[in-house]
């Protein structure tokens, strides 16, 4: 364990780059692998290639500009996911519907039956079933 310590000290190790390169060259071997394409078995091998070269880079600053770009587009894909994720989570306890009169976007808790609903927008008043 000392001998893969003082091998590590000095070198770069993981970061969120490294990991998206792992989990990458994953999602290409098992695609290649099914649909039997081997170029993309060759791309995930530069996948993994390069996510143990940066993890054993001594080029700390380098590899720290490349995951602060990699960062810059990966954070907003991420809470652009996480917003989709959390709105198809909450269909399992929602009901979202438009209002008849004003089109105005409202949502009710399922499995309540037929109940009475107040737009909030225009105050119109209607059944719903929830
Ligand atoms: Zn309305």
């Amino acid at each position: 364990m000392n001998g893969f310590r003082n091998f590590m000290t000095g070198r770069y190790g993981t970061d969120q780059l490294t990991v998206a390169l792992i989990i990458l060259g994953m999602v290409l071997t098992f695609t290649g692998d099914v649909f039997n394409l081997n170029l993309l078995t060759l791309i995930s091998y530069a996948a993994f290639l390069m996510s143990i070269y940066r993890t054993l880079s001594k080029n700390i600053i380098a590899r720290r500009k490349e995951n602060t770009k990699f960062l810059h587009y990966w954070n907003p894909a991420k809470d652009w996911l996480s917003t989709k994720y959390s709105i198809l989570k909450s269909n399992k306890s929602y009901k979202y519907f438009k209002c008849p009169n004003c089109k105005q976007e409202l949502r009710v808790p399922r499995g309540r039956g037929k109940i009475s609903v107040t737009c909030q927008k225009c105050h119109t008043k209607f059944i719903q079933k929830s």
